[in-house]
């Protein structure tokens, strides 16, 4: 399968996004930790690796991580807010290290708008900088978008935008904001309802769709999207039965997901997209079964579409399809709204998959392993914890500190990378 592996390089960031969900923490991994981890990716015969934060340009070994990975075979991305590759030097060293795709976070094409969701005066000319010196080399670019309750109206206008300016972009992904995650969880307010993105979602994804670009839609469930469920990030990876192992650089420590199921309502049991939907993702106190309608139309045409959209996936060589015809029967996601409301809290099911909460009672994987802070470990750390938000932006990780929290584990084995220590 075209399975790709995370590694969040460091957990700081230049930028300050209001929503973001992977906030601050001071850990990072040096070189020698990054080696351990591409040498299990390829082990695994995985296709690629994404390489993420935090902000992955302040890592001071992410060209060698670059260099690295390519020269074991794997497809080398990274998730960007473009800041850094606003600087042509530093785009041309890591084009010239071998990173061959990047994801730019942009949210709207509204300078303003821009500047208050990143929490940066100046953000989206810097990316729009970075776009213009990528557009310089061979590295593909996408858009990555968080849909969020500021830019759910001018979805399609900030696509326009884009058309207009940046042609040689051919792929944008939508991110629906996750409420229970991250800094989302105390800035609330970031939070849009299903129906608020509905309209705007449908018309950009229509001009994508016109223009002959691509996309994909994460965390929107099929009843919102049913035109273009062919797009659904989780849909796609039901049915092409992937996997996916991240480096979280906080006590999530190494996450492997396997299914892509989340949440379900009753009214899901009815539905005719129930296999191959995504369902809702946990979206905490924005999450309301009365939105979401069931869908009376036949999975198998949107399986087979995401078959044949494979043989132009530059993955497509590495897939080993062993049971594609039983793939949207073996997908076994859950209807559990009424235990979520009653207070149950659920996690995807995965081999060694984490609850990405706190509090103990809150984990649902008894694979879950037990963390328990260092010394030097202070609880605003922690993204579950009270987060400052835009009001009052987090104090930057000094290199004194992120000297001190240094992982140390070089030379471990994945068994033993779980956990900072
Ligand atoms: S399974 Fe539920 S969430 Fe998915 S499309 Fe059907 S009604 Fe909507």
């Amino acid at each position: 399968m075209a399975n790709i592996g995370y590694i969040q390089m460091v957990r700081h960031c230049n930028q300050n996004c209001g929503f973001c969900s992977n906030p601050e923490t001071p850990f990072f991994y040096d070189l020698d930790q990054v080696r351990t981890i591409v040498a299990d990716f390829v082990a695994r015969d995985y296709f690629g690796v994404i390489l993420t934060g935090g902000e992955p340009t302040l890592s001071p070994v992410l060209a060698e991580t670059v260099a690295h990975a390519r020269a074991n075979g794997l497809h080398v991305r990274m998730i960007t807010n473009g800041q850094k590759l606003a600087d042509w030097d530093y785009c041309h060293a890591l084009w010239k290290a071998g990173l061959q795709h990047v994801h730019v976070s942009i949210h709207s094409y509204k300078h303003k708008l821009e500047d208050f969701l990143t929490g940066t005066p100046g953000s989206l000319a810097w990316a729009e900088k970075a776009l213009e010196n990528l557009g310089r080399t061979d590295i593909t670019v996408n858009i990555n978008t968080v849909i969020n309750r500021y830019n759910c109206d001018h979805l399609h206008e900030t696509i326009d935008w884009f058309i207009e300016r940046f042609p040689f972009i051919r792929h944008f992904v939508w991110n629906n904001l996750d409420p229970s995650i991250g800094r989302a969880t105390s800035n609330n307010y970031f939070t849009a309802r299903l129906g608020q993105i509905e309209v705007s979602l449908g018309k950009a994804m229509r001009r994508l769709h016109e223009t002959g670009r691509s996309f994909r839609v994460e965390r929107v469930p099929l009843c919102y999207m049913t035109e273009f469920a062919h797009c659904s990030t989780e849909t796609r990876k039901i049915v092409k039965s992937e996997e996916r192992i991240v480096h979280f650089l906080d006590n999530k420590g190494t996450v492997r997901q396997t299914e892509w199921g989340h949440l379900y309502a009753p009214v899901c049991d009815g539905c005719g997209l129930r296999a191959i939907c995504g369902g809702l993702f946990d979206r905490g106190d924005a999450y309301d079964p009365k939105e979401l309608s069931p869908v009376f139309a036949d999975a198998r045409p949107i399986v087979q579409r995401i078959v044949t959209d494979l043989q132009s996936d530059p993955a497509w060589r590495l897939a080993k399809f062993k049971n594609l015809a039983t793939l949207p029967a073996a997908h076994q996601g859950r209807s559990e709204a009424g235990a979520h409301r009653a207070g149950k809290v659920q996690a995807p099911t995965g081999d060694k998959l984490v609850e990405p909460a706190i509090d103990p009672k809150r984990r649902s994987d008894p694979t879950a392993r037990d963390w328990t802070p260092g010394v030097d470990w202070h609880p605003a750390d922690d993204e579950d914890d009270v987060d400052p938000g835009l009001a009052v932006p987090p104090a930057p990780v000094s290199q004194v500190a992120v000297a001190t929290h240094q992982l140390a584990i070089a030379g471990a084995t994945l068994e033993t990378l779980g956990r900072p220590q």
